[in-house]
C-alpha cells in the first residue's frame, strides 16, 4: 500500500525528473554560446593575508582574510569545478604546510592596519585560498577579529566560508557563534555525489559532515554549487537527495551558485542562472527554507 509519505515523496521525485528534463534542454539551449567562447580561466590566488575589498553579488562590498599560503591553495577538497584549479595540497593535516601560512599575530596585526586605514567595506569575510579553518591558530584568528572590530566599534557582518569537512573538531565547531554570517558548503546528498564533485581528503566521510550541519541546522547558512554534465550533481537522483539533506539539516537559509568558467574533458558544465533560478524555487518548495540563486560565485 502506498502512504501519503510514499504518494508525496514519488511526485516529488516525478517533479525532479521533469525538472531535470527542463535543466538538461535549457543548458543545451543557454550554455551553448558559453561553450563555444570556451571561458576556461581560473581566479589568482590571493596574495596577502588581508585582500580587497572588493564587491560580491551576495555580500556586498568584503573585505577577504586568507589564513593560507599565498602561492598554492590548500584544502581538505579538491571539487572539480574549484575556481582556484585543482591541487596537489589536499589535506586534513596541514602540519607539512605550516610555514607557508600567515601567523594569527600577523593577519591580526595586517588587518588593524587595515581598519586604522578607514578601509570601506559591508562584510570581512574569512575564506581565501583554500580552506580557512584548516590553519592550526583558526581558534585565535576568529576570536582576535572579533575583538578587533568590537574594540574599533566596527559594526560589520562577519562571515565565514567554510566547506564544512571541519566541523568534526569541536573546538572549530565551538567557533561558529563568532561569526554573524557562518556559511557552510554541501553540494550533495549523497556519498557518491560528494566524492564525485568535491574530490575529499580520505579521512572525510560525507555522513560525519551531514550530521555535524544538523547539529548547527538554523545557526548556519548553506551554500551550494551545481555543475550540469556526466560528473555533475545536477541529475534527478541528485537533486532530490540534495533537497532531502537540506530539508533535514534546516538551515537558516540556502545560496546556490554555479561556476563562470567551461571545464571541458572533464564533463561538468556550467549552470545558467535561469536554470538555477527554477531549481531555488523548487527545492525552496520542497524544503519551506530560503533558496536563491546567484549568477556568480562570491
Ligand atoms: S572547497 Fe572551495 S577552495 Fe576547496 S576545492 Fe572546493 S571550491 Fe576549491
Amino acid at each position: 500500500m502506498q502512504t501519503a509519505c510514499h504518494r508525496s515523496a514519488g511526485n516529488d521525485y516525478e517533479q525532479q525528473r521533469s525538472l531535470s528534463a527542463r535543466i538538461f534542454c535549457g543548458l543545451t539551449i543557454l550554455a551553448l554560446p558559453l561553450v563555444l567562447f570556451n571561458v576556461m580561466e581560473t581566479i589568482p590566488l590571493l596574495k596577502g593575508c588581508v585582500w580587497g575589498p572588493f564587491q560580491s553579488p551576495r555580500l556586498g562590498r568584503t573585505l577577504w582574510i586568507n589564513p593560507l599560503p599565498t602561492a598554492y591553495k590548500l584544502c581538505s577538497l579538491n571539487c572539480l569545478y574549484c575556481r582556484l584549479g585543482a591541487s596537489d595540497n589536499v589535506a586534513t593535516d596541514v602540519t607539512p604546510y605550516e610555514n607557508d601560512m600567515p601567523s594569527a599575530e600577523r593577519i591580526l596585526s595586517s588587518l588593524e592596519d587595515t581598519l586604522l586605514k578607514g578601509a570601506d567595506f559591508d562584510t570581512l569575510a574569512v575564506s581565501g585560498n583554500g580552506e580557512p579553518t584548516l590553519h592550526p591558530e583558526f581558534g585565535d584568528i576568529a576570536r582576535g577579529i572579533r575583538g578587533l572590530l568590537a574594540d574599533n566599534d566596527i559594526k560589520k557582518t562577519f562571515a565565514l566560508l567554510s566547506n564544512s569537512t571541519t566541523l568534526v573538531k569541536e573546538d572549530i565547531k565551538n567557533l561558529v557563534s563568532e561569526f554573524d554570517l557562518p556559511i557552510f558548503k554541501l553540494d550533495a546528498g549523497r556519498e557518491e555525489t560528494f566524492e564525485r564533485v568535491n574530490r575529499p581528503d580520505p579521512h572525510i566521510k560525507f555522513e560525519d559532515i551531514v550530521t555535524e550541519l544538523k547539529e548547527l541546522g538554523p545557526g548556519i547558512h548553506l551554500q551550494a554549487v551545481f555543475v550540469a554534465g556526466p560528473s555533475g550533481n545536477m541529475n534527478a537522483r541528485d537533486l532530490e537527495a540534495w533537497m532531502k539533506i537540506i530539508r533535514e539539516i534546516k538551515p537558516k537559509a540556502v545560496e546556490i551558485y554555479s561556476t563562470n568558467r567551461e571545464f571541458p574533458g572533464m564533463g561538468i558544465q556550467m549552470v545558467p542562472l535561469v536554470i538555477l533560478e527554477e531549481l531555488a524555487k523548487k527545492a525552496e518548495k520542497y524544503s519551506k527554507i530560503p533558496v536563491v540563486a546567484y549568477g556568480n560565485w562570491r
